[in-house]
């Protein structure tokens, strides 16, 4: 079995010159064998759920098995994920071609022609390689099959979706509304500032909307605003030109960060029932309240914003 975007038990440094301490690491556990107890998490660290990296890992773990790949059928184990899995989905999808597979936001988007595929990991979703004789665990609701080979879809929460679309993916209602990609050449720092004129809302909230921007969550936003240096209260409106060039590159270098880190997580996993390791990543301020910036030594501050957790740093990000 191949394990996609899983990692070995090193954490993954996400921020370079952070003092380690074996504190400020978000457990990815997305794959979690059934019964099997979670770790023990510090009380203000919370599993994460996949957000963009994530995702963008999965999809270049996935890319060389599915391209070009004939689909031979599914199975839906449960239909009742975030939304209904089409019935009749097998008659629909069978002997198509995987031509690509793309991803919006965090939609991976399976290009099968004249009609797309989408799948989302939601809460806790997970895709996985396995040949189609492993037997499916209690949370493996959906398989897509590509003859000897499957792709598998476990997800403990059930918040993840498998949706069909005829014609291109950009015109589903999900994805019709979503805002630029961040490596996208629409993300520029001028699209940052005339986004942010007028806007009342912290900037913190104006990062975290993916009407604006997609793929920068809770934890992304916090590490993004610590590189850039902007206090995470300060209305968007007020951002300046230099501090929307600064923000730019921040929000890229910590996704990039972030997908460089998954990528190198990417292993061949052969176990019998395919118990994945648990991807751990270190954050610069991101879960570290009250523990000293990395770079100026300041305790690290956690406030809440639109009841998200929020962290940062006092005095770097004045
Ligand atoms: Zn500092």
């Amino acid at each position: 079995m191949i394990l996609i975007g899983r990692s070995h038990r090193v954490p993954v440094k996400l921020c370079m010159g952070a003092a380690d301490g074996g504190r400020g690491r978000v457990y990815f556990a997305p794959g979690r064998t059934a019964g099997r107890p979670a770790p023990s998490l510090p009380e203000t660290r919370t599993p994460a759920m996949p957000e963009l990296p994530e995702v963008e890992t999965t999809r270049r773990g996935l890319v060389p098995h599915v391209e070009g790949a004939y689909v031979t059928g599914v199975a839906v184990r449960h239909h009742g994920l975030r939304w209904p899995v089409p019935r009749g989905l097998g008659a629909k999808i069978a002997g198509r071609r995987i031509a690509a597979l793309r991803r919006r936001a965090k939609y991976l988007l399976f290009d099968l022609g004249d009609a797309t595929l989408i799948v989302h990991l939601g809460m806790s979703g997970s895709l996985r390689i396995t040949r189609a004789d492993e037997p499916p665990g209690p949370y493996d609701h959906f398989d897509l099959r590509l003859g000897e080979k499957v792709i598998r879809l476990r997800d403990p929460r059930r918040f993840g979706a498998v949706l069909w679309q005829r014609g291109p993916p950009d015109t589903h209602p999900l994805i019709a509304g979503l805002g630029v990609e961040p490596f996208g050449p629409d993300f520029t720092p001028e699209f940052l500032f005339a986004a942010s004129r007028g806007r009342k809302v912290a900037v913190k909230q104006f990062l975290m909307n993916a009407s604006i921007v997609v793929g920068v969550g809770n934890i992304y936003a916090s590490e993004s605003l610590f590189r850039a240096r902007i206090n995470p209260r300060l209305r968007a409106g007020r951002l300046s030109r230099a501090a929307c060039a600064r923000l730019h590159a921040a929000v890229r270098e910590t996704l990039e960060r972030a997908i460089e880190a998954g990528g190198s997580s990417l292993r061949d996993f052969v176990g019998s029932d395919g118990e994945p390791g648990y991807f751990q990543q270190e954050y610069c301020v991101y879960g570290r309240d009250g523990e000293p910036c990395s770079v100026c030594s300041t305790p690290v501050r956690r406030i809440v914003q639109g009841a998200r957790s929020t962290y940062f740093c006092p005095v770097c990000q004045r």
